[in-house]
């Protein structure tokens, strides 16, 4: 049948919605791919790489933009090098293309491994293995076994450029077999999609398994979604889910409505205050907490990076927060504020220098305020792994005074809706520092942000740019604990501070 080509991921699509790959096809424009979903795209490609490094004497197929090349070359490389494994080896069958990440040959015929980035096998992973196994048979090769590989979480890097043990691989030939028979159906179906009309399905379970959808805003446009109430019930801070859903059940749906018999005295707190439009704050005992704390006051602030594929000696994909950067304001005497600030974008393993410029810093006399228990976890973690350093830096955690759970006890602001999060809490009491405004706005865009500037391709203006970004992100973190720790404290002035020359 004429038409449109299809690939694995184009029937994964057709799986999961029908209209999903019609609308991928014929109304691209409307595609709303999330940076989620491109990060994802960038640690697959990285998975592949160390796929293929190890698997030694490999030849990868290049062409990928060109298809007919591709397939080609590979029938190519299959003839004159039988005995060595192929990357990308392109084969399509009537129109339904594929790409097998590693062909290896075996006594028996190719062992076919898929590669993945995730950290169990998902049953659309055995669906991909099927469509490409059942390709790879219409062109007459001889598949010796299916295997997919992902990755395991207890690998250690040891900093070598070895990633033997990053991933391991599941035979799936029984499952694979079973779903053979499927795979014709499954491409005469999508064909039959692609060749009708926009197909009727509306939005349900379907548009976030197994991934979420990227046409859920055109497709959720029109629909009458009922209106959220201001303070839904989600703002009652540790509601459990299914007390949460007994009374979506019984019909509350405000949080303010709901009978006080069903909360906790924080959940109570935050009702009145959400009843009330009015913030709850101690500012007696806030006070009292704050003013035992002496100066100099060291606010601090890390950003990490998690990398799916190790990339320093100790590291793993399952303890994966490597701090690149750090941002301290200081408060050396009440009001008088200087700034210091780490940051690595070198692509070198970071972490000694920056235990080291930690140390440098904050190794004196002073609270160390931070806000959660994050930063106290990095320092152990640092500890751990530079045992000279260890006791210099533990002795910055005995220093250490979280601003979060003071916040926590002291103040609320209905704005808040039940999160104590730093970003919730600064508009209420800081509304001149906001992150809107930044490039990097959260922990997530700094860390892509890194990997953007350490990537070798990244132009060197790009990287100047992001840099920029991240030091004024972490920056404003720690100016962000320095205005709650001056709320707190119910300094009159809550803006500026002098700053000292750097
Ligand atoms: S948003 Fe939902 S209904 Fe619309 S195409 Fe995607 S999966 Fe289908």
């Amino acid at each position: 049948m004429a038409g449109y080509g299809l690939s694995k991921s184009r029937i994964t699509a057709w799986r999961q919605c029908p209209k999903r790959l019609w609308l991928q096809i014929h109304r691209r424009k409307l595609l709303e791919e999330s940076d989620q979903v491109k990060r994802l795209y960038q640690i697959g490609n990285e998975v592949g790489e160390i796929a293929q490094r190890l698997c030694p004497d490999g030849i990868l197929i290049e062409d990928q933009n060109n298809l007919a090349a591709a397939i080609v070359a590979t029938k190519s490389a299959l003839e004159v090098n039988p005995n060595r494994p192929l990357f990308e080896a392109t084969f399509q069958h009537e129109g339904l293309l594929v790409r097998a990440d590693v062909l290896l040959p075996t006594r028996k015929g190719y062992r076919m491994t898929e590669v993945k980035s995730s950290a169990s096998v998902k049953s659309y992973h055995i669906d991909d293995c099927a469509v490409q196994a059942w390709v790879l048979k219409q062109n007459n090769i001889r598949l010796a076994s299916v295997e997919l590989a992902y990755i395991d979480k207890s690998f250690v890097y040891q900093g070598d450029g070895n990633y033997h043990g990053l991933l391991k691989a599941v035979r799936l030939d029984a499952e694979v077999k079973e779903l053979l028979d499927q795979v014709p159906l499954w491409v005469s179906g999508a064909r039959t999609t692609l060749a009708g009309d926009e197909p009727c399905i509306e939005p349900g379970a379907q548009c976030d398994d197994p991934f979420e959808c990227p046409f859920k805003a055109y497709c959720m446009r029109d629909m009458d979604i009922p209106e959220e109430p201001e303070y839904p019930l989600g703002v009652l801070s540790g509601l459990r889910e299914s007390l949460k859903h007994e009374l979506h059940e019984l019909g509350y749906h405000d949080a303010r409505h709901v009978p006080v018999e069903y909360l906790n005295d924080k959940q109570s707190m935050i009702q009145r205050a959400s009843k009330t439009g009015k913030p709850k704050f101690d500012k007696h005992a806030a006070k009292q907490g704050m003013a035992a704390l002496p100066y100099p006051r060291y606010y601090l602030d890390f950003e990490t990076v998690s990398p799916a594929v190790p990339r320093w000696a100790g590291t793993s994909p399952s303890s994966p927060h490597v701090p690149f950067q750090w941002s301290c304001h200081i408060e050396y005497a009440p009001g008088k504020l200087r700034h210091d600030m780490f940051l690595d974008v070198s692509g070198n393993d970071p972490r000694q220098e920056c235990a080291e410029s930690l140390i440098r810093v904050l190794a004196k006399d002073g609270p160390v305020l931070v806000f959660s228990s994050f930063e106290t976890a990095r320092i152990t973690e640092l500890a751990q792994r530079f045992p000279d350093l260890a006791p210099a830096l533990l002795s910055i955690n005995e220093r250490v005074v979280d601003l979060l759970p003071m916040a926590r006890k002291h103040y609320y602001h209905p704005a808040m809706k039940g999160s104590w999060s730093l970003k919730a809490v600064l508009p209420t009491i800081a509304p001149d520092l906001r992150y809107d405004e930044l490039e990097v706005s959260n922990g997530g865009e700094a860390q892509h942000a890194y990997s953007e500037i350490i990537h070798p391709e990244t132009a060197q203006d790009r990287k100047r740019q992001l840099t920029e970004s991240l030091h004024e992100y972490c920056a404003l973190d720690t100016l962000a604990m320095v205005r709650l720790a001056w709320f707190l404290e119910g300094r009159k002035t809550n803006k500026g501070g002098d700053y000292a020359a750097q």
